[in-house]
């Protein structure tokens, strides 16, 4: 049965690089992978047609849809809208929250062709390969109560509350022990189980959901520790789960272990394996509509749409492969070219992976 994918290009450099990924998926397609793409504005430029940077026809297209396919959204044009409502990133939360999408999946990927871009020693990061997966609807970004009011001694005093029901943890353990399942079988919890009580149950669940998944090896780490390692041995993760704070935190750290914004997807999934999925960079108004933009974010988002929500992990395997036979013979976007290899531009380094996977 064919598979519906909403593609959403948005702003800025939004549009050339889901172009890129779009001739990707058009070549799965001639290859036999039956897809329905339909295309939707949002963000800025969906404001200016509609007055609305979430219009309705948008929302029930990406919820209708199989997968969701999201360039970037924002830029200076938008910045001084006096209703908050309508801005640009807006857009972004209301997809997350109508689409359920609970569970953030950020991998920490350096291509060993790409190691001196990243600021840690080559040895330290090269083939780092690893993924975070990050709660994102609970936890202390939406508990309550939360507030900024007044102590008993009359000061002003602020306050939020970290809290997890034991079915929010359940998920998202789950939704990581399934995404281990499909790498390397390595899960690390990352808590703080040590000092708060709410982290004593996650750990809790963690391991009873564990016992549904004996392949998997589970361990257990304080957050102060994770980030540590991060930086001084990130090799040694495969999967880390983690909740939506420590995940906004961990996840960014490891982001940057690999130096290079432009290449690096990102995924968003709801219970049912259904999925957003976006390069983790913005839109970029500073190169765009230059032919600048590196589409290798946007189309390893493709890879990770094809592995996590199509269940096409073959093609998924040859989308990368075809990425990394490209960066072997020397092509690099101006965000990635280190003065070695060839310099190329958004559209050229689409059709050269387009090309490598008809090889
Ligand atoms: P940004 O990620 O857009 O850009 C940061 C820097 O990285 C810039 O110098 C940019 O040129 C470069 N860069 C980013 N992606 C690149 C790519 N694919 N190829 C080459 N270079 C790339 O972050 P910003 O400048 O802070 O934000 C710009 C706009 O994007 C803002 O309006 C912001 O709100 C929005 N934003 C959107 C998202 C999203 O849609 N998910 C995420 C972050 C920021």
């Amino acid at each position: 049965m064919s598979k519906k994918i909403a593609i959403l290009p948005g702003d800025g450099i939004g549009p050339e690089i889901v172009g890129e990924a779009v001739k990707v998926l058009e070549t799965l397609r001639e290859n036999g992978l039956d897809l329905d793409l339909v295309e939707a504005p949002v963000g800025g430029m969906a404001y200016d047609l509609h007055g609305d940077s979430l219009p309705d026809e948008t929302l029930s297209l990406a919820k209708a849809a199989d997968a969701v396919l999201l360039g970037a959204v924002g830029g200076p044009k938008w910045d001084g809208l006096a209703d908050r409502s309508k801005r640009p990133e807006k857009a972004l939360l209301g997809l997350r929250s109508e689409m359920a999408l609970f569970s953030n999946l950020r991998p920490a990927i350096l291509y060993p062709q790409l190691a001196d871009a990243s600021t840690l020693k080559p040895e330290v990061v090269a083939g780092l390969d690893i993924m975070i997966v990050r709660e994102l609807t609970g936890g202390i970004y939406f508990g309550e109560p939360r507030g900024i009011g007044k102590s008993p001694a009359g000061e002003r005093r602020g306050y939020n509350t970290l809290v997890y029901t034991e079915s929010e943890i359940e998920r998202i353990a789950r939704s990581a022990f399934e995404i281990a399942m499909k790498r390397g079988r390595r899960l690390c919890s990352v808590d703080k189980a040590n000092v708060l009580e709410v982290m004593v149950l996650w750990r809790e669940v963690v391991n009873e959901v564990a016992r549904d998944y004996p392949d998997v090896e589970v361990s257990h780490m304080y957050v102060d520790n994770a980030a540590m390692q991060l930086v001084r041995a990130p090799k040694q993760f495969d999967v880390i789960v983690t909740g939506n704070m420590f995940g906004d935190i961990l996840s960014d750290a490891a982001a940057m272990l690999t130096g290079s914004i432009g290449m690096l997807p990102s995924a968003s999934l709801d219970k049912n394996g259904k999925g957003m999925y976006e390069p983790i960079h913005g839109s970029a108004p500073d190169i765009a509509g230059q032919g600048k933009a590196n589409p290798l974010a946007t189309i390893l988002s493709v890879a990770m749409m094809l592995r996590y929500t199509l269940d096409e992990a073959g093609l998924a395997d040859k989308v990368e492969r075809a990425v990394s036979a490209v960066l072997d013979r020397g092509l690099r976007t101006p965000d990635i070219y280190t003065g070695n290899g060839t310099e190329v531009g958004t559209s050229e380094m689409g059709d050269a992976i387009v090309a490598a996977i008809a090889n």
